[in-house]
């Protein structure tokens, strides 16, 4: 669904990716896991055209999207829930919800909206509520729902458990898993590594701009020099 070859972008000198190449099939969740700075970011960032590449190609369900305008990617059916989730803090819950969909011109945006309410019950029980009174989860939850007010075939989500205690964690992934057998392809960016790996379908491993391993996820968390530097040696 998402193919991503050879791909080169940074900040002005520094070069943050050197070459990257991920492939996302549709229906999988894949797991890019890596250190702080590996790069992560910047490939989100590249995808949803925030990020300028230098060279590679980025395609999605075969169009060519390399550099496209985020709103016209937006339109093309990916979202992207960002690092630190950017809620809108003086906005009601609702308002931010609307946020997500202000692209659309369909007549089904009522229908998402309460489908994000069914699936984030707190959200809806708060809703005339500031975005920046929610708890760090709830906020997640928030990003995570305004992101799916537009609708997406492909949901980027970038370290959505920072900062978020482990049940709360544990209900994240619980719902990004819903999310996708309910038809989303997800690429998740985690540090969060052991479970971002037990949920995914094929895992990425980045390193200082480059891929250095991948594969499906269960021959990822078998590796060693995975076991060694990200999950504790076990
Ligand atoms: P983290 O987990 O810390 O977010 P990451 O793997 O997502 O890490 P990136 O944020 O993509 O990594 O950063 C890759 C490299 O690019 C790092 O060296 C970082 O310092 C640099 N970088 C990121 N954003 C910028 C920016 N806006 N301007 C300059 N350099 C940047």
């Amino acid at each position: 669904m998402l193919e991503i070859t050879q791909l080169v972008a940074g900040y002005g000198n520094i070069k943050a990716l050197k070459t990257v190449d991920i492939s996302v099939p549709e229906g999988a969740i894949v797991s890019l896991i890596g250190a702080n700075g590996a790069g992560k970011t910047t490939t989100m960032k590249s995808i949803m055209g925030l990020v300028q590449p230098g060279a590679g190609q980025i395609t999605f369900q075969g169009q060519n999207i390399t550099g496209l305008a985020v709103h016209k990617v937006v339109n093309l059916g990916i979202s992207l829930v960002p690092e630190g989730r950017s809620i809108l803090s003086q906005m009601t819950v609702l308002e931010n919800l609307e946020m997500g969909a202000y692209q659309r011109k369909d007549n089904s945006i009522q229908s998402d909206l309460e489908k994000v309410f069914k699936r984030f019950p707190i959200l809806e029980e708060r809703k005339t509520q500031l975005g920046g009174t929610l708890s760090g989860g709830q906020q997640q939850m928030l990003a995570i729902g305004r992101a799916l007010m537009a609708r997406p075939k492909l949901l980027l989500l970038d370290e959505p458990s920072m900062g978020l205690a482990p049940l709360v964690v544990a209900d994240i992934f619980k719902v990004i898993q819903e999310i996708n057998a309910e038809g989303t392809t997800i690429l998740l960016v985690e540090q969060n590594v052991r479970q971002a790996i037990k949920i995914a379908h094929y895992a990425y491993v980045m390193e200082t701009g480059r891929i250095v391993l991948h594969g499906k996820s269960e021959d990822i968390a078998n590796d060693p020099r995975v076991m060694e530097a990200y999950l504790g040696g076990r």
